[in-house]
């Protein structure tokens, strides 16, 4: 018979007519190598094209439609930006469906970490966000962890239902789908990952074999995250790329850190006790008094205390106080999103107060490591 040509991503014989039926292929891009369909030359390409993202309300109307349906969602959280990053509203949305929270970037947490207490954490925060889980899997695209009890759940929760994967974005998303994609089907080249918040087009169907889909969720815009303020060639400096090394200071009252230009922490009240900051390796951190804080940044900010440069500083919000009153007893972080946090070692409460630019949440929580 006639040798019809198949796609040599997806495996589906090629056509012209319809666009919406598998395997289409724009008449005009017939002579392309290597010839695949136009489905599986978006899944490639498209984080190539402009950058798309949807806000909050968008986004959830998008997932109007997985609450009408049988399906299995993956919602992806870093680790790094937790709070910042979990779509609070998704309960409502999913219906009964089935939830596997992806813990992404656990390989930036030191290696020493208690992983069964970590877990146990993470179920505490999504109980008190009022978020149900099936399974919990931590995980780190990017090094490979975790990935087999990733499969491994998906495999044993999905039926025969699509997969939905939604997140935040820059949370790992488009890296972890390209392991799934890898994993699922025979396309040979991988999805190009980015950097920069937002990079993800509209859904991207991934065909399955068994006539089901991966069904990449556009990237939400999450505006209370440090990731969405600072300007391009800051991100790259608050986004940790290694492991963390955590930074123990012994302060007393009446100190101030500067976290570079980012961002200041003030310890007012309370007494001598160490706070150690979990953030980017990439940013210097200044230690003055309290009484001389305001001077110097107005002196030094985009120099001394950068980044933000001097030009990037025009770009971003002016800071916001937060005076955040540390309870006695057991520890707390000061989350400031996608920033990192500072964990308070010692468990005799403290005053403290953080400056950071207008919009990014900054709040309390219980120790996470
Ligand atoms: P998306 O916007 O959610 O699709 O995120 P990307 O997959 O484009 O990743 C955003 C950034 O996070 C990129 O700089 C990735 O290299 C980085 N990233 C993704 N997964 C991991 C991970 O497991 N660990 C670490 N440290 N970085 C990751």
């Amino acid at each position: 018979g006639q040798d019809i040509k198949k796609c040599r991503g997806c495996g589906a014989a090629l056509q012209h007519e319809s666009q919406d039926k598998p395997g289409y292929l724009p008449e005009k891009a017939a002579g392309r190598e290597p010839v695949i369909c136009q489905r599986c030359f978006r899944i490639k390409n498209y984080n190539e094209a402009a950058a798309v993202a949807v806000d909050q309300d968008e986004f959830l109307r998008l997932l109007g439609q997985i609450g009408n349906q049988e399906a299995l969602v993956i919602h992806i959280v870093d680790i790094f930006d937790f709070e910042g990053s979990l779509i609070s509203g998704l309960q409502r949305f999913v219906g009964n469906n089935p939830v596997i929270l992806a813990v992404n970037k656990i390989d930036l947490l030191p290696k020493v970490t208690n992983w069964n207490k970590l877990r146990n954490w993470v179920q505490r925060q999504c109980k008190e966000h009022g978020l149900r889980t099936s399974e919990i899997v931590l995980c780190s695209a990017k090094k490979n962890q975790g990935f087999d009890r990733l499969l491994e759940t998906i495999a044993e929760t999905r039926g025969d239902r699509d997969v939905y994967v939604v997140g935040a974005t820059n949370v790992g998303k488009s890296t972890l789908i390209n392991r799934l994609i890898r994993d699922y089907s025979d396309l040979d080249e991988e999805l190009t990952t980015s950097r920069y918040p937002g990079t993800t087009l509209d859904m991207v169907h991934i065909p399955l074999d068994d006539g089901r889909a991966i069904i990449d969720t556009p990237g939400i815009v999450y505006p209370w995250r440090f990731s969405e303020l600072v300007v391009r060639e800051d991100l790259g400096v608050v986004m940790p790329e290694n492991p963390l090394k955590p930074l123990v200071y012994q302060l007393d009252e009446g100190q101030t850190l500067f976290f570079g230009g980012m961002c200041r922490f003030d310890f007012i009240q309370g007494a001598h006790q160490s706070f150690t900051a979990f953030i980017s390796g990439s940013l210097k951190i200044h230690r003055t008094k309290l009484e001389r804080a305001d001077a110097l940044y107005a002196d030094h900010a985009g120099e001394l205390l950068s980044p933000p440069s001097k030009k990037s500083l025009e770009h971003m919000p002016d800071w916001t106080r937060h005076e955040l009153r540390i309870p006695k007893g057991s520890n707390w972080d000061i989350f400031i999103s996608g920033l990192g946090w500072i964990k308070v070692n010692g468990d005799q409460g403290a005053l403290t107060a953080v400056h950071a630019p207008k919009g990014v949440r900054v709040l309390t929580r219980p120790s996470m490591i």
